[in-house]
């Protein structure tokens, strides 16, 4: 799954529950884990004077809107990890 190149959120784990309509259903109620993805969009952006194209998290790029010092995003992991190698 996609990760944010700003933040680097991706899956996110917790659990669901379900209602029952009897007594006490918090105690019966089935909890299973779930998953949740993030909102990773594919963005051609201006970073630094430069066009790039960033996968990027919604909260990012909202936040990118609005906050100008946030514009500088990270190298791609990708490319990070040739570069170590
Ligand atoms: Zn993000």
């Amino acid at each position: 799954m996609t990760k944010c190149d700003q933040c680097g959120k991706g899956r996110q784990f917790g659990r669901y529950i379900r209602h029952k309509a009897t007594g006490k259903w918090a105690l019966k109620a089935p909890k299973k884990p779930r998953q949740w993805a993030a909102n990773v969009q594919r963005k051609r952006l201006v970073i630094d004077g430069k066009r790039q194209v960033v996968n990027i998290c919604t909260r990012c790029l909202r936040t990118m809107h609005k906050v100008e010092r946030v514009r500088k995003v990270k190298e791609p992991r990708v490319e990070a990890e040739v570069a170590a190698s």
